[in-house]
């Protein structure tokens, strides 16, 4: 069995070379490591090997393991579905939100992130392939969505991300990954918009070439998720 380091130097081989292929400096893409259904003593070991950025989907796990981690400099980021009554804990303890999919989730996390507190770092998620399985707004609502968030009190808007279909074939996710990009590029004047957030372990490679600045990795990283 592969260990948590050996995977992790493999994983950030596979980020350099895809960003070899494509001609971008690995500083431009920040690995996120999904921790969801991960024992707080993984997360350890690899905070240990470098790792910052970890990246919960269910909020009473996340703040369990926020608790058992408070010693540690780390960045939370929140990639689940968000239910509207729990957008304060998550503007109270998170770093970042990539799954905002209503304009009322925004503002709610707006008016309930804690003064002296920085910006909470929000991004719009985008059903890209009109999927039923899965939340995000449709590619045509996002420059209004882009508008209605970019003003808000305690939030940075600072991009998109998206889940393309997990059936479609590597030109199929390449295709989706490219509207993203377009869809990215699209929206201007907002000067923290830098980030486009997608890619996992099985599509990395194609993310990168897509133009991803944050790559969301968990199995690749942590090895299959135990059930919960
Ligand atoms: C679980 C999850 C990931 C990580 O997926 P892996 O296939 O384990 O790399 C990334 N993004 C989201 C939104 C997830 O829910």
């Amino acid at each position: 069995m592969l260990t948590l380091e050996d995977n992790f130097k493999k994983l950030r081989t596979r980020i350099e070379n895809a960003c070899n292929s494509a001609s971008i400096s690995p500083n431009n893409v920040q690995l996120i490591a999904v921790s969801k259904r991960h024992s707080v003593d993984k997360i350890k070991a690899l905070y240990a090997l470098g790792q910052r950025h970890f990246a919960e989907n269910y909020l009473q796990e996340a703040l369990e393991k926020q608790a058992q981690t408070r010693d540690l400099a780390i960045h939370w980021h929140f990639i689940g579905h968000i239910q509207k009554n729990k957008t304060r804990a998550l503007a109270e303890h998170f770093d970042w939100v990539h799954s905002v999919d209503r304009i009322q989730l925004a503002t709610r996390l707006s008016e309930q992130r804690p003064v002296g507190m920085p910006a909470l770092n929000i991004c719009l998620q985008v059903n890209i392939d009109n999927e039923e399985s899965k939340s995000g707004f449709a590619a045509e609502q996002v420059p209004d969505a882009f508008e209605q968030t970019k003003g808000l009190a305690g939030l940075s808007l600072r991009g998109l991300m998206a889940i393309p279909s997990a059936s479609a074939t590597p030109q199929q996710q390449l295709a989706s990954m490219l509207k993203m990009q377009t869809l990215f590029n699209s929206l201007n004047g907002v000067a923290s918009f830098d980030t486009l957030s997608m890619g996992m372990s099985r599509d990395l490679e194609i993310a990168i070439q897509a133009g991803a600045t944050m790559l969301r990795v968990g199995e690749a990283l942590f090895g299959p998720r135990p059930n919960s």
